[in-house]
């Protein structure tokens, strides 16, 4: 094997990325390294080659960006157990510590010294990656590198759609980016009974619409209302998914909430917005803050569905080699796409 990689690296505190020959990581006794084939490009990653506040804040420079991938082991650590080399597989992106009250109780997704692989630590849009042992999640031959390498996003609708049971329920998504319109997959999937999917970008409504057998909703177009009414529902939906961290459609989703109604929030709002908490008190609302992924019960589930009929890849709207990753970002900064794909073989 050669000692060097090409990566995809944030080389300087600007915008963009540059394609770069890199040593090649070494691991240490209880990691793995892995042959990266294919890799999904994150929201992430669009904030790290925009290099915007919050990427100026967090993301050390030099660093290989990308945290969505699937590959294969080739060098395995000397304290590894159970991973053969060979072994395909994608992994969780957040390293966690040992040592905090959450770990310790095995809460690993609620471990605060947390650290992110291409944002604080070396990523995966590279030929190869470093990464603990403990992070691996092996793929099923069902499976394939290129839904693969984007279970970290799909793990992300999971834990949020599967935040509250779903069986015979009314589900509002506000959010039509990649993730939200695997949320409305997957809360198919669990049973709701109706499934609305909102934005103002109709080329995200009708990808929704190819993906998720959904009701799309442009609420630029359409009252919400209305669709409450068309498909039966007597007072509104039960159980909220916020995706998209737009102030208007958390307050849209409050409104159409019935009482005693769920929110799970995946959403960022750019910075403090208004909240009209006593509509939510009145309303008896439960909300719930959704980080990452639930390691690795959210793994276990969503290979499980996948295995059992779910099906997400049609979200996937561009594929690029490597090496054309401008054309990539270009696609992901168009507003338009789906999950844009990179293959590093
Ligand atoms: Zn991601």
């Amino acid at each position: 094997m050669t000692n060097e990689m090409r990566a995809l690296v944030k080389a300087a505190p600007t915008t963009g990325l540059q394609m770069q020959t890199r040593p090649v990581p070494e691991i240490g006794a209880d990691d793995v390294l892995i042959r990266v084939n294919k890799t999904g490009i994150c929201g992430t990653d669009i904030h790290i080659w925009q290099w915007d506040d919050w990427a100026a804040r967090t993301v050390p420079v030099p660093l290989v960006t990308g945290h969505e991938f699937a590959g294969e082991i080739v060098e395995i650590g000397r304290n590894v157990e159970g991973l053969s080399l060979g072994q395909r597989c994608s992994g969780e992106g957040h390293l966690i510590g040992r040592t905090s009250r959450q770990s310790r109780a095995g809460k690993f997704h609620l471990d605060p010294e947390t650290r992110g692989i291409g944002v604080n630590e070396q990523g995966a849009f590279a030929e190869y990656l470093r990464l603990p042992a403990f992070n691996v999640v092996p793929l099923p031959d069902s499976i394939d590198d290129e839904i693969g390498a984007i279970l970290d996003p799909l793990g992300n609708a999971v834990h949020t759609a599967l935040s509250f049971d779903l069986l015979g329920e009314d589900v509002l998504i506000t959010g039509a980016g990649p993730i939200g319109i695997m949320a409305a997959a997957v809360a198919r999937h669990a049973g709701a009974r109706n499934v609305v999917i909102t934005d103002v970008n109709p080329d995200r409504l009708r990808l929704a619409g190819q993906v998720a057998d959904v009701r799309p909703v442009n609420v630029v177009e359409e009252d919400l209302r209305d669709v409450v009414a068309e498909l039966g529902m007597k007072q509104g939906f039960d159980v909220g998914l916020e995706m998209s961290g737009n102030q208007a459609a958390l307050d849209q989703m409050v409104e159409h909430l019935v009482m005693g109604g769920r929110i799970a929030l995946l959403g960022i709002p750019p910075g403090k917005s208004p909240v009209d908490w006593s509509r939510i008190v009145f309303k008896a609302i439960t909300i719930k803050g959704v980080y990452g992924r639930e390691i690795f019960e959210t793994w276990y589930k969503m290979i499980a569905m996948l295995e059992n009929g779910l099906d997400v890849r049609r979200v996937i709207t561009h594929r690029f080699t490597a090496s054309d990753y401008e054309a990539g970002f270009a696609a992901m900064l168009s507003g338009k796409s789906g999950k844009v794909v990179l293959d590093w073989t």
